[in-house]
């Protein structure tokens, strides 16, 4: 079915309640197990419908803001997309309740009713007030964010169009650049504080409410964290500063040589990798895409099949034009069992990572389509990040083809992004958890606290005492930090698992494919601790797998010194 064709009607909010009573009574009165998996199955053709008309309305009303008909549904959905949820807890409810879960389960696995209770635990109608308060300083932070004007090089800039001249290769234009978005944030230092201090007193509030010490606990259920605690994560930070923070050290001390920076570094000069520049793909869209569809063809008959369903069904929107709205992103249209990718391409490294990361997300669907329920297609998110970040690496078989004479350049620079962003993204989640073990703290205690952190985690920057970085109050410019509490940590759990995939890469391509193959088709049947030994890889709360890759890094940037 090509993206074109796919039919967009409304969902009927008023007829969908209808149908949603009538399953939940029928799984309530069922009198076999049978009659109850009919409507476990019929609840899950209808989520599916429902994610698919949601999914196709944001998607179409991304490629064109300017299409007032999708503009519209979008404002319906968000609307509505409430009521789903509820009707969707309350069928969750009634699920983990029935007397035939045990039938359920040996059918369809006991992860699927874990999860269900998770989310039931982390929910109760008492803090919908907290929820919505909440909701409202989501908002204030964004809006405050989005209100930025820049003065910079004659033009008042938003902070997303700061970001080229922060990476500059001018030192003069750099070191501004920095400073300039600084200050924003500086001048409105108050109110981010003010932003996030409610924050950690409301979410501390629903925890309370809930029955738990602190916001922690809540946190962690809100992630579907189902096979690992806060005594695992605090034993991987203890690998990350033992083994990964020396490597990190390496690097940044081998950027200020090749730069000729003073060490320990200043923010602004961290941010300039190579004074040439970061490495450019050597073609245009076209031949990046034709690329990509080389790699997927020559990995494996399921890639090969996978990148050609997406060019045919003209399931990849990747180029920037006119009214489309910014960013990427991959989503899926469970009624047609297919994924989608929306990008901007802007001819930087960035282009090759939509060919590669996005992909990669797209290519996990593409595996999981047939499994029911729809639930267990994708698993809990860190996991999914492995296919994506594992995926960027396997496309190095491609890297002469998509970055020319700088194919060197661009490896070295790749897994010096992977190697370094695991102890900042450590440091982001290991600040949250002082925040909310802690929620007594004031502004200016939680200043201190990341300026500490950073010390810890990020030994080759300078605080120089320049406006916001300098001063350590970075961690406000983090926009997880306020929004997405302890989501950070699973990008560097599953950077880990991808880099473990990178070592078994360097010896032999083809049993890591294995590898990453078996993790894949578990799809979310399994939990990220269950998916990992399926790979055959140990787990990041084992302090031998960052060792491991750690010396497998050391090792490689031995030969490969740029
Ligand atoms: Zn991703």
């Amino acid at each position: 079915m090509k993206f074109s064709e796919m039919e967009y009607t409304r969902p009927d909010i008023e007829e969908v309640k209808l149908r949603a009573e009538k399953i939940c009574s029928d799984l309530k009165n069922a009198d076999s197990a049978s009659e109850a998996e009919k409507a476990f199955l019929e609840w899950d053709r209808e989520s599916s419908h429902l994610e698919t008309m949601m999914s196709l309305a944001y998607t179409r009303n991304t490629i064109n803001t300017l299409d007032e008909f999708y503009e519209k549904e979008v404002e319906y959905i968000d609307e509505v997309s409430p009521l789903f949820a509820e009707l969707d807890l309350r069928f969750t409810r009634i699920l983990t309740e029935s007397r035939f879960r045990p039938q359920l389960e040996e059918k369809y696995g006991t992860l699927l009713f874990k999860n269900a209770e998770l989310q039931l635990r982390s929910f109760s109608p008492e803090i919908i007030p907290e929820t919505q308060e909440t909701n409202k300083l989501e908002t204030a932070y964004q809006k405050l964010i989005a209100s930025a004007q820049i003065d910079f090089g004659g033009e008042k800039r938003t902070v997303s169009q700061m970001q080229p001249f922060k990476q500059s290769t001018d030192n003069d234009t750099r070191r501004k650049a920095w400073l300039a978005e600084g200050e924003f944030y500086k001048e409105n230092g108050k109110e981010l504080d003010d932003i996030f201090d409610k924050m950690v007193v409301l979410r501390t509030k629903m925890a309370k409410k809930l029955g738990y010490d602190n916001f922690v606990a809540l946190g962690y259920l809100q992630m579907t964290r189902n096979c690992y605690g806060p005594e695992d994560i605090d034993r991987f930070r203890k690998a990350v500063l033992k083994y990964i923070v020396p490597v990190a050290e390496r690097l940044f001390k081998e950027q200020a040589e090749r730069t000729g920076m003073e060490y320990p570094l200043s923010f602004a000069d961290a941010a300039l990798k190579f004074s040439d520049g970061n490495p450019c793909p050597s073609g245009n869209s076209d031949d990046i895409l034709n690329t990509g569809k080389d790699l997927y063809h020559e990995l494996s008959p399921e890639t090969s099949e996978f990148i050609d369903t997406m060019f045919s069904c003209g399931l990849m929107d990747v180029l920037s034009k006119k009214g489309k709205a910014g960013g990427g992103y991959c989503t899926s249209f469970p009624d047609y069992k297919l994924p989608f990718i929306f990008s901007n391409f802007n001819g930087t490294s960035d282009d090759v990572e939509v060919i590669t990361h996005e992909a990669g997300h797209a290519f996990a669907y593409y595996m999981a389509r047939d499994i029911v329920p729809s639930s267990l297609q994708s698993p809990t998110l860190e996991s999914c990040e492995i296919h994506s970040m594992a995926m960027e690496f396997f496309g190095w078989k491609k890297s002469k083809e998509f970055f020319g004479d700088q194919a060197d350049k661009f490896r070295y620079s790749h897994l010096f992004d992977a190697i370094t962003f695991i102890p900042y993204g450590t440091m982001v989640d290991h600040f949250q958890h002082i925040v909310y073990e802690r929620p007594e703290l004031t502004p200016e205690e939680r200043h201190g606290i990341w300026a500490e952190l950073l010390g810890k985690y990020m030994p080759w920057l300078r605080l120089d005492g320049s406006a916001f970085y300098g001063e350590g109050k970075g961690w406000q410019r983090q926009l997880h930090i306020y929004e997405n509490p302890f989501y950070y940590i699973d990008y560097c759990l599953a950077q880990t698992v991808a880099l473990e995939f990178w070592v078994l890469m360097q010896s032999d391509i083809n049993a890591a494919w294995q590898q990453y193959m078996k993790l894949v088709r578990k799809a979310g049947t399994q939990t990220f601790t269950e998916l990992v030994e399926t790979a055959g890889l140990g787990s990041p709360f084992d302090e031998a797998a960052l060792k491991t890759v750690s010396e497998a890094a050391v090792k490689w940037l031995d030969k490969n010194r740029i």
